[in-house]
């Protein structure tokens, strides 16, 4: 189970637990989710920030590496290819020059 959702199970657990206690007209939902973030500032930070900089690595290597079929404007040879965003020659495994490249759509 992940962090986060610990955090709001216990939460809910601690409602249905003290629920005489969370009676009270001060304790409305707001409050509750507030005192709560509150109390877990430490833990949800971290949780946060691990998880921003997660996501930001993913997308960085999805921008920057490609798996596409492609095909040799030389040869029209079409075979499947991982390359770097900025590579616009590939080496064709057909004719093997080192030439430009279109991709095309996988069927
Ligand atoms: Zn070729």
């Amino acid at each position: 189970m992940n962090e986060l959702e610990q955090i709001f199970i216990e939460m809910l657990n601690n409602i249905d637990d003290h629920k005489e206690a969370y009676n009270k007209p001060e304790w409305t939902n707001e409050a509750i989710v507030k005192t709560w973030i509150k109390a877990h500032e430490t833990q949800l930070k971290k949780l946060f920030i691990s998880g921003v900089t997660t996501n930001t690595m993913n997308e960085d290597n999805k921008k920057v590496w490609r798996g596409a079929k492609v095909k040799c404007d030389l040869c029209s040879y079409e075979w499947i290819a991982v390359y770097h965003r900025d590579c616009d020659k590939l080496e064709c495994k057909n004719c093997t020059n080192m030439w430009h490249f279109e991709e095309v759509e996988i069927i």
